[in-house]
């Protein structure tokens, strides 16, 4: 039986195909949808307007129920669950996003639907095939809750008591590729963890940076782009993003008010409207701001409703303050989740690795463009330096001629700017020994996404 799930709180239906195991959905994609309503406005059924990349095969889940319909000349999915023409068809502000398992298969959708349309109401005809959520397993069950401001004292992880009233939680920055998420987790950090690059998509696996005030512990964590699932490693991208917002207790979404909101930010900003937690507008970069910037920020605020906007200047340090007091109003009381003297969870190797694939992202240009991944192989400390060698990992051939450049001029390049980041960031002195190899497609073998330490169970 096709089954529905109404989160009301997000305004959420999900049709399900066949049952879901947590887990289970391997990539998502999304379309263009419709609701079948009858002459009183009740639900009757979804329409999805799927693309010709969509096969039959993909859609063995949905067809084997008998209310599923699947037109090729208008490439629609129909799920009609009432047997009845619908007196109108309700097109969707959103995307619908659908879901595929590890075969490709779709196994449902996630619809968004705008408050205003009242969707509890209108799903009496449907009551049969609606099943409810499993309440503890949903976004922003932790934190907000009274329990935690009940509890009589706080205490640190090494049992000394904190201050009245302290607080804690993640927020997840969100944003398109290039707003300044890293430069502004750096600057809020005071500290550089986070690789920059006037590149899109600099980074690849959340980071999570460690903000500790007297009065509270922010973990910030720098979600990667949201971007078109075009490999594997993209999709991966995608899933860390849409699992960062629903663990938020704050959603910073940060854009560039120098640019008009584009589709990306449509989706990015849809995303964290469905999310429970508190939702700040972080307008970037204003320290360039133009003339239509009036008109950018209207743009940006109708993607909201935002419980806060703040301007900032990542690049300068400007309103970092307003924007941590914001934050820390928005947390939950609770204790420290890290101990108060860490800044990252990223190890010094991994750090290391992320300065040398910045200074490749520096040197190169779209020959190389993001194919590109750094291992550590060997790291010994010693006496006078640490001795650290590295393979450069990339896609093609050619690309290793590139990087590696004429005598080895490229890669000297690269080598000694890495260096000078790492000897800054360890403290010491360190000889540094790179490696070029081509290892074709890896983005799309899953055996060396693991290898190279993606993992999309963190
Ligand atoms: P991310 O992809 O969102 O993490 O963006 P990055 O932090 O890598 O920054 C992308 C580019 O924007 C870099 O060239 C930064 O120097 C630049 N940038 C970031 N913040 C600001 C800012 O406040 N003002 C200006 N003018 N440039 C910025
Ligand atoms: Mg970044």
């Amino acid at each position: 039986m096709v089954t529905i799930s109404l989160d009301p709180g997000a305004g959420t239906l999900y049709w399900y195909f066949t049952e879901i195991e947590a887990g289970s959905t391997d990539g998502e994609g999304e379309c263009d949808g419709t609701l079948l309503l009858d002459a009183d406005g009740q639900v009757i059924g979804v329409g999805l307007e799927l693309d010709e990349s969509i096969t039959r095969a993909d859609l063995a889940l949905a067809l084997q129920h008998p209310q599923v319909r699947y037109d090729r000349k208008s490439v629609t999915l129909t799920v009609a669950l009432i047997d009845e023409e619908p007196a109108e068809v309700q097109p969707l502000h959103e995307p619908a996003v659908l879901d595929f398992d590890a075969q490709g298969r779709l196994q449902g959708c996630e619809l968004l639907v705008a408050r205003e349309f009242g969707l509890a109401e209108r799903l009496a005809r449907l009551e049969t095939f609606v099943v409810s959520l499993d309440e503890d397993e949903g976004p922003g069950a932790r934190g907000q809750g009274p329990e935690i401001a009940e509890k009589p004292e706080l205490l640190t992880p090494d049992s000394r008591p904190l201050p009245p009233g302290y607080r804690s939680g993640f927020v997840a920055l969100v944003g398109k590729p290039n707003v300044g998420k890293s430069t502004l987790l750096n600057a809020l950090l005071g500290q550089k963890i986070a690789i920059v690059s006037p590149k899109p998509q600099t980074t690849r696996v959340p980071l999570r940076g460690i903000l500790n005030r007297p009065d509270a512990q922010i973990i910030f964590v720098d979600t990667p782009g949201i971007h078109d699932p075009r490999t594997k490693l993209g999709s991966f991208m995608v899933e860390q993003a849409r699992r960062s917002i629903p663990d938020a207790d704050v959603v910073c979404f940060v854009v560039d008010i120098s640019a008009p909101p584009n589709r990306v930010e449509q989706r990015i900003a849809a995303l964290a409207r469905r999310a429970r937690a508190a939702r700040i507008l972080v307008l970037n970069k204003v320290d360039q701001r133009t003339r239509a910037g009036q008109e950018h920020l209207d743009a940006y605020r109708a993607l909201g409703p935002w419980d806060m906007e703040v301007a900032v200047s990542a690049l300068r340090a400007q309103g970092l303050e307003t924007l941590v007091d914001e934050i820390v109003k928005r947390l939950p009381p609770g204790a420290p989740l890290y101990p108060q003297d860490q800044v990252t969870d990223q190890s010094e190797r991994e750090h290391t690795a992320e300065l040398v694939r910045e200074q490749v992202l520096r040197y190169t240009e779209q020959e190389v463009p993001h194919g590109v991944a750094v291992e550590v192989e060997e790291w010994e400390e010693k006496e006078l330096a640490i001795y650290i060698r590295m393979t450069i990992y990339v896609e093609k051939e050619s690309q290793k001629g590139i990087l590696i450049g004429a005598g080895g001029a490229m890669l000297k390049q690269i080598g000694s700017g890495a260096r000078r980041g790492i000897e800054a960031a360890l403290g010491r002195q360190i000889y540094l020994d790179l490696w070029v190899k081509a290892r074709p497609n890896w983005r799309d073998d899953p055996s060396s996404l693991h290898w190279l330490g993606y993992r999309s169970d963190s």
